[in-house]
């Protein structure tokens, strides 16, 4: 549960750069070199919640944290003694100290800070969020700026240390979890985080493909199964096909801003109406008395999965104009929850019906249903599926465990010449910015990957020797609204007048979905040099690709609309915790 509003940040210094312009690590010492050798463990790294598993003679098995837990809470927290605290202990001080709590870093890492995403969870997260050298999206912790990379490297470290405890031996390589919709920006920091905490990323592998093989690896299946992930903050659906070891993703799609806490948003209305209803007075509780009540909200949705009635009280909620405590005590019915949730949960199945069309598949063509994530417990969510399907989700696979077990299993053909094959799509549409800022769509969602097109380009100058190329992510068609991935630059052209000399330039996305960038001259067919390492600024890009200032702010209102809207969901509890809010 989120934290109520605290005093502003003190200022802090600059961030500490290192040759690169990278935010330089404080907490963590990157090592030289990585033996890239040794066991291999499989981790989820989650937006609420993390989670380890290893093979343990061949069968995938879940590590317990220190406190004796499955998962560990992805959290990191700066106590009031300076020490850095990890997972439980640092979520314990969430509600104690909000601005130095980091949470949710899987939204922001490998995000530019002037994404619409990022402005959007700025405005609401306790915690400072400022921008690096390079314009990436980095946090204040106390008097130290931290990379994203770095937060999610610390999580990732402490996941390391679960399995080198439980193996008594060094911890070097890991496969990661990412899901599905990440961006290649993003694919790379989470790759980055392994290394500064020590581990080799050998495999980023996508969540919904990493519960399949948890459901699937070895069974010699011919189906065509839906992963349904419904999460503390995010939902996605997913298609896959099994076909003995192949999975192949026939389609995806989701919602960032759809997860566990609107519906707690919703009981918290719920139980404040039924509050002032009982109490005949409206409730004027401070931050600390509404995040009470988001616990007790989030409790009692959990104990309705459950049971089918469930008391919620908390002593002494707030203290009327006489002075006197009020109690908040209100029974509630799964009924009761489920009446609430049941607009939420007809938008998850809405995704799922795109799903379906976006793979070309009737609900009857699907198989299996795989409940991945804490809020598919809720029966309501089975019985949705049901209406849809006409069929009951599998009960095998464990919702909070089945990515990290589907990680480990794959972890066992990291050494190997493999018999398992995962075919992946393009999460987003990848294309290259047009001058004016027009988006020309080059590799199209959903395209089974690897994959690669070729286009050309030629100079528009007299002996030019370089060009250059933006290169984007997203579905608009102004790249204001789209996700900068860099720019590409073509190095070493002949000379020649303008018009003359032209290139086939070719984007390649592997497997893991991680984009190469190829050019040909085209006259000599001589390959030549082309590097996607340059970040313009907006500001630079604007100018260079001459977009008018009405485009780009017309295109990023539609975006920014688009993400108020379902940010405004997401953050609703988090505004009134503010006291912003009603
Ligand atoms: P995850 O991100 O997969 O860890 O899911 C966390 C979300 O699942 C949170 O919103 C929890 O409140 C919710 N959750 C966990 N257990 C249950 C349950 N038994 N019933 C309903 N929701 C749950």
């Amino acid at each position: 549960m989120l934290a109520p509003a605290a005093a502003p940040a003190t200022p802090a210094p600059p961030p500490a750069l290192d040759a690169n312009g990278q935010v330089r690590p404080i907490y963590l010492t990157p090592p030289q070199t990585l033996s890239g050798t040794g066991p291999v463990i499989g981790i989820d790294l989650g937006t609420t919640n993390s989670c380890v598993a290893l093979l343990s003679n061949g069968r995938p098995i879940v590590l317990r944290s220190r406190e004796g837990y499955n998962t560990i809470p992805s959290v990191i927290s700066l106590n009031a003694q300076n020490k850095l605290l990890v997972s439980h202990r640092a979520k314990n001080q969430l509600v104690l100290r909000p601005t130095h709590t980091i949470y949710g870093a899987k939204r922001l890492v490998g995000r530019p800070y002037d994404s619409a995403v990022v402005k959007q969870v700025r405005e609401r997260f306790h915690y400072e969020i400022t921008p690096d050298a390079a314009g990436r999206a980095a946090v204040r912790l106390g008097n130290d700026v931290l990379s994203l990379e770095e937060v999610q490297g610390i999580i990732l470290r402490e996941c390391k240390e679960m399995a080198e405890t439980h193996l008594n031996q060094k911890v070097e390589r890991a496969v990661v979890t990412v899901p599905a919709y990440y961006s290649e920006p993003q694919r790379e920091a989470v790759r980055k985080a392994g290394t500064m905490a020590g581990l080799k990323v050998e495999r980023i592998l996508n969540e919904p493909t990493s519960a399949a093989l948890a459901y699937g690896l070895n069974r010699e299946l011919n189906k065509k199964v839906l992963v349904y992930d419904l999460g503390g903050g995010t939902f996605d659906a997913t298609i896959l096909r099994i076909e003995k070891n192949v999975f192949e993703v026939l389609g995806t799609g989701g919602d960032i801003f759809l997860g566990g806490i609107d519906f707690d948003n919703l009981i918290v209305d719920f139980l404040l109406e039924r509050f002032q209803e009982k109490e005949g007075i409206a409730f004027s509780g401070d931050g600390i008395a509404l995040s009470r009540v988001g616990d007790a909200a989030e409790r009692a949705k959990m104990a309705l999965s459950e049971r089918n009635t469930f008391e919620v009280h908390i002593p002494m909620l707030m203290m009327d104009d006489g002075g006197r405590p009020r109690d908040l005590r209100v029974m509630m019915s799964r009924q009761d929850l489920e009446k609430i949730c049941d607009p939420l949960l007809n938008r998850t199945i809405d995704v799922v019906r795109d799903v379906l069309l976006d793979s070309k598949l009737r609900a009857a063509d699907v198989d299996d249903i795989i409940l991945v994530g804490g809020m598919s417990r809720m029966p309501l969510v089975r019985e949705k599926l049901k209406g849809l399907f006409g069929k009951n989700a599998q009960a095998s696979v464990n919702a909070d465990e089945a990515v990290a077990l589907g990680a480990a299993l794959y972890s066992g053909s990291v050494d190997k010449v493999s018999s398992v094959v995962l075919i992946d799509v393009l999460p987003m549409t990848i294309g290259v910015a047009m001058p004016g800022g027009g988006f020309k769509r080059v590799i199209e969602r959903n395209s089974p990957l690897p994959a690669q097109r070729s286009f050309a380009i030629s100079t528009s100058q007299d002996n030019e020797e370089r060009m250059e190329l933006s290169i984007f992510q997203g579905e608009d068609n102004h790249i204001s609204a789209n996700e900068y991935l860099g720019t590409v630059r073509v190095e070493g052209l002949p000379k020649g007048p303008k018009g003359s000399v032209r290139v086939a330039v070719t984007l390649k996305l592997d497997s893991e979905c991680v984009l190469h960038v190829e050019a040909r001259e085209y006259s000599t067919r001589k390959e030549v040099k082309a590097t996607l390492a340059t970040r313009y600024s907006p500001e630079e890009l604007q100018k260079q690709l001459q977009v008018s200032k009405e485009a780009m702010s017309a295109a990023e209102e539609r975006r920014g609309a688009d993400l108020k809207d379902r940010a405004g969901r997401f953050w609703g509890f988090v505004k009134k915790a503010l006291g912003r809010g009603k």
